[in-house]
């Protein structure tokens, strides 16, 4: 823009309004994030938290997309904050802070009644962002999120956290501990030692981890778990070409009797619960530990490698086998997902029960 011809009256007036519209647009993008939510939409899209779908499709910094989810759940909770929003009364930085000590709260189990969190906004409301840590920190000091991380260059990042007098005695003990090893290290000599130790740990015991969890989780979710066997087969056969728009859940029931009876192992019972080591181990390669769930949309799989669980494309309960034809592993948000998407049932109740969002 060129602003030679303007004056000095105009630059002000024009700025005003120019924040003044980027508040309606913040609150507006609120209202998207809160319906992408309801909907699942980041689930079906093939991301497995409403965060990776607004870094990796939205663009957001990964603080940026924490803060308007934040703030999101908030306004949500409390739709009569939007016109302080709007006024600048109150910004997205303080929402979320309020967001994530309320959320710290309740870990601690304190939690707020409704009267009790509108007395809360009303302390912060005008406040800048250091003034509502420090009316926050008076009400509950270790409620205050301190934790940062900060981008110095492609290879380092700054980690700021408090520590508590009970993980500083726990780092003293493993600092003697691996005193032989790592004479005075600095914090992040001492932390990259750790975490060293623990991959180890981790890949060692991993296999029986996973198939302990795999045991489990078949039991637990075999009466509300149906997977879309065109999913899986595109997996399997990544140049299958997938056409469907949406997912249609009815096509989960359609496995190929061929696929279905291939095989066929003579000791396993023909509807028996449990899932074979030799059957988990080929599903954990097959998946590379990684959510098969693939958006018929946009043929993206889902990059989630955490809370897997194995699962019947063909609901146990309806009569699905336990046959490796019919597994798959999906993160739990898809799990979920299909789950919703076939018996119809929404899974967030809080967010289900609020009035529908005008996004005009
Ligand atoms: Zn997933």
């Amino acid at each position: 823009m060129n602003f030679r011809s303007f004056t000095n009256d105009a630059i002000e007036h024009g700025a005003k309004e120019a924040v003044g519209k980027e508040r309606l647009a913040t609150t507006r993008v609120l209202h998207y994030l809160q319906e992408l939510e309801n909907r699942k939409l980041y689930a079906e899209r093939g991301f497995p938290t409403l965060h990776a779908y607004c870094v990796q499709v939205l663009s957001y910094s990964t603080a940026a997309a924490y803060r308007r989810i934040a703030a999101m759940r908030l306004l949500a909770e409390m739709p009569s904050l939007e016109e302080k929003l709007n006024s600048g009364e109150l910004n997205l930085s303080t929402l979320s802070t309020v967001q994530n000590f309320l959320v710290q709260e309740e870990k601690n189990k304190k939690k707020y009644s409704p009267e009790e969190k509108i007395q809360l906004m009303k302390a912060i409301n005008g406040k800048s962002r250091r003034e509502t840590d420090r009316i926050l920190t008076a009400i509950s000091p270790f409620a205050v999120p301190q934790e940062r991380e900060r981008v110095l260059t492609p290879e380092l990042t700054e980690i700021r956290f408090v520590a508590s007098r009970e993980l500083l005695e726990k780092l003293d003990r493993l600092k003697n501990h691996l005193s032989h090893k790592i004479p005075n290290p600095t914090y992040a000599e001492f932390f990259e030692e750790l975490a060293d130790l623990a991959i180890r740990k981790m890949k060692l015991n991993e296999k029986e981890q996973i198939e302990k969890q795999s045991e489990t989780t078949n039991i637990r979710s075999e009466n509300t778990s149906i997977q879309s066997v065109s999913a899986k087969k595109k997996i399997r056969d990544p140049q299958g070409t997938q056409t469907s728009d949406t997912l249609n859940p009815t096509q989960s029931f359609r496995i190929p009797p061929a696929e279905k009876n291939s095989n066929s192992e003579p000791h396993l019972p023909a509807q028996s619960r449990y899932t074979r080591k030799k059957d988990r181990r080929a599903l954990r390669e097959e998946s590379q530990g990684q959510c098969t769930f693939i958006d018929p949309k946009t043929g993206r799989r889902c990059e989630s490698k955490r809370f897997l669980q194995i699962e019947h494309c063909e609901p146990y309960a309806l009569g699905g086998s336990n046959h490796l034809s019919n597994l798959r592993i999906l993160c739990g948000t898809h799990n979920r997902l299909l789950a919703s998407q076939i018996f119809k049932v929404t899974q967030k109740v809080k967010t289900e029960a609020k009035p529908p969002v005008d996004l005009k």
